[in-house]
């Protein structure tokens, strides 16, 4: 049983569950599923997703955000690898549905193997199999809604594209003159890299990854959250032409990410001598987390 407590801070049965939600009924898979065979109304995680996005929304300030950042970057809890970062990972045991679940890596190793099965190059494989190491957030004790999630600019007017943006109406910066105009504390065309994200799995990876990994590899992992972006077209006011080159790749990742279940699951043991390989080429052995 959770306590109260646990709940306000966590409010997610399964930590993906906010995914399923986006892949079901926000953006379904083009051609093969029809939205409506996925509007289960009696499905309780509906509810929990609902109120993780109201607690996502509430809190997650340009001065949360700034306070984070201070917190945890540059990383430096820890030094792991990668397979060190994956058995801590893997200790993230979700509340419920032991057997339906997937644990943190199958997930990993789906995208990243959905990826290797299409012919793609290496730093992409690479890139697909670390994109949600920045979950260990989780275990440093940070609430769900602080970890996953959309992501989204913070420091100027939400976007009403953001999924439940309602909820937003309850976040301070909504009424506060510095954040609240559609440039914020922005200039036009800044780039998203001059940017504050909401704060989260995806800015936190891309701080941990930065010197080693393709710069198109790094928009992956620091975007695939930011769906008003990606999907929705939104910001074009701050972006430049490296963020409008850059999102080809992003949106080339996102199916991989959201869509990738094979019937059969990858096999680690067989897999890993190539996924070791791999994080030898690109990466050092310990990394900074
Ligand atoms: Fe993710
Ligand atoms: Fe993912």
């Amino acid at each position: 049983m959770k306590t109260n407590e646990s709940t306000e801070a966590q409010p997610l049965e399964k930590l993906h569950d906010w995914e399923e939600f986006v892949v079901k009924q926000v953006y379904p898979e083009p051609n093969t599923r029809q939205k409506e065979s996925y509007r289960n109304y009696d499905n309780p995680a509906r509810d929990t997703v609902r109120e993780f996005y109201r607690l996502n929304h509430l809190n997650q300030t340009y001065d949360f955000v700034l306070q984070k950042r201070q917190e945890f970057l540059p990383p430096r809890r820890q030094e792991m690898t990668i397979f060190e970062g994956i058995d801590f990972l893997n200790t993230l045991v979700d509340d419920s549905d032991p057997d339906t679940d997937l644990d943190q890596l199958q997930h990993l190793l789906q995208t990243s193997e959905a990826i290797r099965n299409d012919g793609h190059e290496d730093w992409f494989v690479l890139t697909g199999f670390l994109h949600d190491l920045g979950k260990v957030l989780c275990l440093y004790g940070e609430p769900q809604w602080a970890v996953v999630g959309d992501t989204f600019p913070v420091g100027c007017r939400f976007s009403e594209k953001i999924v439940y943006p309602e909820f937003f109406a309850a976040n301070p910066d909504s009424k506060d003159p510095r954040y609240n105009t559609e440039l914020g504390v922005y200039e036009k065309g800044c780039g998203l890299r001059n940017v504050h994200m909401s704060w989260g799995h995806d800015e936190y990876l891309f701080h941990v990854m930065k010197d080693y990994l393709p710069e198109s590899a790094l928009y992956m992992i620091r975007y695939h959250s930011c769906y008003a972006w990606h999907r929705e077209n939104q910001y074009e006011h701050l972006y430049d032409n490296h963020d409008r080159e850059m999102l080809y790749w992003v949106r080339k990742f996102n199916p991989y990410d959201l869509y990738s279940k094979c019937p059969v699951p990858p096999n680690w043991k067989e897999l890993k001598s190539y996924y070791t390989n791999l994080f030898e080429k690109y990466l050092p052995a310990k990394i900074a987390f």
